[in-house]
């Protein structure tokens, strides 16, 4: 089985790197760089792809097209908006949506385009297996909604528009291109987060703080998953 693991910045990935130790070649390709790998009986493409919707739709549909994955795991960073949610805790996305997409001007929802659709749906059996991972390690592990948007949310107001439009529990910035990717193509897809900042007025701030630390947590279980995939 061939699975591809992403993130969108170098700090969500260099964790993952250190932690599977067998890598055997570096690719480079349309402007980004893709490591093989190896873990357990598992082939890994693993790649970073810069931050926003454009750039990780990209590399996720690279890793699709290209390399061929059976799966795709996105680890990274978030902010919150559930308040449950406190910085280095982990969600897991059961549906994504992308908050800044209008064309409420012709009559449809926030989020919306003709002929596809606001919310798209994970894999029912990845989330399964770090509920799984979760409890066998104790760790408190959140699902729930995530909003995709091209924008750094610093906000409250921001915050809460997009809680109150989508119901969304935390929001980032690559999600949901990557899952209408997956979802178009047919690979089943896992989204991780870990907070970083809470989308408020200190979020810039928390974010340079915890990012290391979050990306970490995030990166580490996602290892531990590949344990339990079969
Ligand atoms: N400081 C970085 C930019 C970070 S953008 C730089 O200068 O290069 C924020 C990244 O973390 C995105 O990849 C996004 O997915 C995630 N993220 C964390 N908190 C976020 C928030 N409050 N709003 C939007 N994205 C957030």
């Amino acid at each position: 089985m061939k699975i591809g693991i992403m993130g969108a910045m170098r700090e969500e990935i260099e964790p993952i790197l250190e932690l599977v130790t067998e890598i055997d070649t570096e690719i480079d390709y349309a402007n980004n760089k893709y490591y093989k790998a190896k873990y357990n009986d598992y082939e890994l493409i693993i790649a970073y792809s810069k931050i926003g919707k454009v750039n990780s739709a990209l590399t996720a549909a690279t890793m699709i097209e290209k390399f061929n994955i059976d799966l795709l795991l996105f680890s990274g960073v978030a902010g919150a908006i559930n308040e449950n949610l406190k910085i280095g805790d982990l969600i897991i996305a059961t549906k994504l949506c992308q908050h800044d997409l209008d064309i409420t001007a012709f009559g449809h929802p926030y989020g919306y385009v003709p002929e596809s659709k606001v919310f798209v749906e994970t894999d029912e059996k990845l989330n399964n297996i770090a509920k799984k991972v979760a409890k066998k390690l104790n760790i408190k592990l959140l699902d729930g909604i995530i909003a995709t948007g091209d924008q750094f949310i610093a906000d409250n107001e921001k915050k809460e528009w997009i809680r109150k439009t989508f119901n969304a529990d935390a929001l980032e910035m690559e999600g949901a291109s990557v899952g209408f990717v997956c979802d178009a193509l047919n690979v089943p897809f896992f989204i991780l987060r870990a907070i970083s900042d809470s989308a408020d007025m200190d979020a810039g701030f928390d974010f340079d703080k915890f990012l290391e630390g979050s990306a970490k947590n995030s990166a580490k279980f996602l290892i531990e998953m590949l344990e339990e995939l079969e």
